[in-house]
């Protein structure tokens, strides 16, 4: 609730009036400044981070329900100069072969599908064996990569969902890790989440109103590790694996840029990826362009996004997404909406273009990815 606002009586009194609701102010900025609006991209994009199809997660039946019908994606594609979707969530086992099979195959050079662990058999004794041979299986039906959600630190317990977390530097894994550097597959990796999440939901919480629509999505109290320690335990595996390429999504910690640039300098095999941040890295423009200036071969263009997904404006594949992206990669324009909504969806602020040079552009967009996946190198 904002405080009370004062309000003028006919008698020319100021007394004390209702104000709005948090929910009811939607104010309009008045600045008038330059609006760029970029329908494509300029040079051709690979967008790391998408959600095409979601598996069924721990339940272990290998099922895989698409988003969206390939050709619906391929239109935006087309008009946003999008070059390929990567597909993170494809699936396991017999999911992710049916997967690329309706999307890779089908059109060839567009989309790219990542696997996923296959968490429901992680309580089982020979987990470590299994989920190695599962990844070089998943390698053979044509996947290009593995997908950890933050599921691993976060949701995942010693019996799926009852007992202790298991943590992210769990030894079981480390088959996994090591199949993944052996077949040149990169993991991308989600772990902990904005660090508000992790903070009381209460009236200095920036992202109180985000947290009160979705309080599940809290990790505040009960038995939740820190997002430090979360961060900590992703290092060492980082570690342990240094032949394994880890992409790092939402630019790992993107509140604390200072924290990522350190882990990138101890960690040669760690990249990071902006999806769903912009609206982070715009409000710190300029610490942002300084960090991706440096750490130029290792940030990769991706959004996050998911057809149809309605109920999170910040990650709606659509036209309207993509052209905030461009705007803020390669704009100088100033104060304008990381998100198609009304009211900031991440948090009541909005952010900043950074202007990127050419170079750096056709990195972020499309040449980091690029060498991380094996692919030709993109020219135009
Ligand atoms: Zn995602």
């Amino acid at each position: 609730m904002l405080a009370w606002a004062a309000g003028a009586t006919a008698s020319g009194v100021r007394a004390q009036q209702p104000g709005l609701t948090l929910p009811e102010f939607v104010p309009r900025s008045m600045l008038h400044v330059q609006e760029t609006r970029l329908e494509r991209s300029k040079f051709p994009v690979i967008d790391f981070h998408s959600h095409l199809t979601w598996s069924d997660g721990m339940d272990g039946r290998q099922r895989v329900t698409p988003t969206a019908p390939p050709a619906e994606v391929l239109a935006v594609m087309n008009r946003k100069n999008i070059r390929t979707m990567v597909n993170l969530t494809g699936g396991y086992g017999a999911g992710v072969a049916q997967t690329v099979k309706a999307w890779d195959r089908a059109h060839p050079g567009r989309f790219i599908t990542f696997t996923e662990p296959w968490w429901a058999r992680t309580p089982e004794p020979g987990y470590p064996k299994f989920q190695a041979a599962a990844i070089e299986q998943a390698h053979r039906d044509g996947a290009r990569g593995i997908k950890v959600l933050k599921t691993l630190g976060l949701y995942l317990r010693e019996n799926l969902k009852a007992g202790k977390l298991v943590k992210i530097d769990d030894p079981r894994f480390d088959p996994m890790w090591e199949a993944a550097g052996a077949l040149k597959m990169p993991v991308a990796i989600h772990t902990s989440d904005p660090e508000a999440f992790f903070l009381p939901i209460d009236r200095h919480n920036e992202r109180y109103e985000e947290l009160h629509a979705h309080p599940d999505w809290s990790f505040h109290g009960r038995d939740f590790p820190s997002d430090r320690e979360l961060q900590e335990a992703r290092r060492r595996v980082l570690r342990r694996h240094p032949k394994t390429q880890f992409v790092c999504l939402h630019v790992a910690n993107s509140e604390n840029l200072a924290y990522v640039a350190e882990c990138l300098d101890a960690h040669p095999n760690m990249h990071v990826e902006i999806g769903a941040r912009i609206g982070e890295l715009g409000r710190q423009p300029r610490t942002s362009r300084r960090f991706i200036e440096k750490y130029q071969d290792r940030v990769l263009f991706g959004t996050d996004a998911v057809p149809r997904g309605d109920e999170y404006p910040q990650q709606v594949f659509g036209e309207k997404l993509y052209e905030i992206y461009y705007r803020f990669l390669e704009t100088e324009d100033e104060y304008f909406d990381y998100a198609p909504a009304a009211v900031p969806p991440q948090g009541r602020w909005r952010i900043y273009g950074l202007g990127l040079p050419d170079a750096l552009l056709r990195k972020v967009y499309n040449g980091n990815a690029a060498r991380l996946l094996g692919l030709p190198p993109v020219t135009a």
